[in-house]
């Protein structure tokens, strides 16, 4: 796989756990699963296995639902 980042002007794609939706990296929330929870990471400090959702209601809502879902072991 030849290195796209190196492009400039190039855009990350990120899909939302949620919806599915695809969007660039940047108008996305990330986040990481914690034992306790979710943490999000704005400042993208975080060294972990990131995940994405959309910064609207209607996937935030549905993420506590993602998480139980993803802890009975289906994997995204
Ligand atoms: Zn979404």
């Amino acid at each position: 796989m030849p290195n796209q980042n190196s492009k400039a002007g190039h855009k990350a794609i990120r899909t939302c756990v949620v919806c599915r939706g695809k969007s660039a990296q940047t108008e996305l929330l990330s986040f990481i699963l914690l034992p306790s929870g979710i943490v999000y990471d704005p400042a993208r400090l975080l060294q972990a296995r990131k995940y994405y959702v959309c910064p609207q209601q209607v996937c935030l809502n549905q993420l506590p639902k993602w998480r139980k879902k993803r802890q009975k072991g289906r994997r995204l």
